[in-house]
């Protein structure tokens, strides 16, 4: 298929790569695995031919995890945010129109500026909404805000008054709750740890309210839905066996409502066909995307594989193409 638009698509800058050493994920992948993945999140050149060469016709970038939401001191991520959002317009996105778009980087170690950089990236810098690494640190490694707590509301505000979608893309579990992966470390990052991590955040945003607050809130997972198009039915029937004032959360509506009027999910880095078809069952084919992973996973696979999809010609137009262009409001 031609003309596909992928939307989990990672970039780097040298000022990120400063700041997070790599050498725990070379060793979990192999030094020669981490060292091409971090040539290819600095070059548009490669990815430009690659993406010509299986009919990706627009990428939309993001910096790559953990991002802003690493960084400890919160007047650095801010500034740090700042200057991300505009070295990504000018290094690939000016440059490569139509080929190019991104989402911004946001630093909710202070909500009120990650809503004020929201708006400067959509208004000024045509940014297509936000991409959130997970939980945020706001202290210490183990002082963190997650995406539904009350301080990101105001963030959530303005991310629904521009009605412009947040990409959740997964980082690693706290240090203090890896127990169960000892012994494991293969575990931790994207082969397991990413998805559980991620699963839980989205449930946690689904039962705290947000959406009945914001309705039009819109809220894309990768990796087909980190598991909860196969999850979600049994979470559901149990928590309505559930008493209030244990946990419930605060929200009116069952988590399937929020899963598929606020929810997409996109094939990043899962490019296998039945579970793709469990999130059309669960979502409808309107709420899945196509994307990749890039550079940790690669075009040829990702495209080969959805190309060749046992999915109806219509099906295959929106999750490649349509469905994208119409949530992002492409032309
Ligand atoms: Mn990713």
């Amino acid at each position: 298929m031609r003309g596909k638009i992928t939307l989990e698509e990672h970039v780097s800058t040298e000022e990120h790569n400063r700041l997070w050493d790599s050498a725990l994920e070379a060793a979990r992948n192999g030094a020669e695995y981490m060292a091409d993945a971090e040539r290819r999140l600095l070059d548009s050149a490669v990815r430009l031919e690659e993406m010509d060469a299986f009919g990706i016709e627009t990428m939309i970038l993001s910096l790559t995890s953990p991002g802003a939401q690493g960084i400890s001191d919160a007047r650095l991520a801010v500034d740090f945010a700042r200057r991300t959002n505009d070295l990504i317009t000018e290094k690939f996105v000016a440059p490569h129109k139509g080929r190019f778009c991104a989402f911004a980087t946001v630093a909710l170690q202070n909500p009120a500026a990650a809503a004020g950089e929201l708006e400067r990236a959509v208004k000024d810098l045509g940014m297509k909404g936000a991409l959130i690494n997970g939980y945020t640190n706001i202290g210490d490694n183990e002082a963190v805000r997650y995406l539904d707590e009350p301080p990101v509301w105001e963030f959530w505000d303005r991310a629904a008054k521009l009605n412009v979608p947040v990409y959740l893309h997964p980082r690693e579990p706290l240090l203090s709750q890896r127990r169960i992966y000892d012994g494991y470390a293969s575990l931790v990052g994207s082969a397991w740890g990413f998805g559980q991590e991620t699963a839980v955040h989205a449930v946690r945003l689904m039962l705290s309210g947000l959406f009945d607050r914001y309705p039009n809130l819109t809220v894309i997972l990768g990796h087909l839905g980190e598991g909860l198009p196969f999850l979600l039915p049994r979470l559901e029937s149990r928590l309505q066996m559930q008493r209030s004032g244990v946990g419930l959360g605060r929200a009116k509506k069952k988590v399937s409502e929020y899963f598929s009027r606020n929810f997409y999910v996109t094939t990043s880095g899962h490019f296998h066909t039945r579970p793709m078809l469990n999130a059309i069952a669960e979502l409808g084919a309107d709420r899945v995307l196509f994307s990749v992973d890039y550079p940790y996973e690669r075009m040829e696979a990702a495209a080969t594989w959805f190309d060749n999809s046992p999915i109806s010609e219509n099906d295959r137009a929106k999750i490649g193409r349509e469905n994208a262009r119409q949530l992002l409001r492409l032309p």
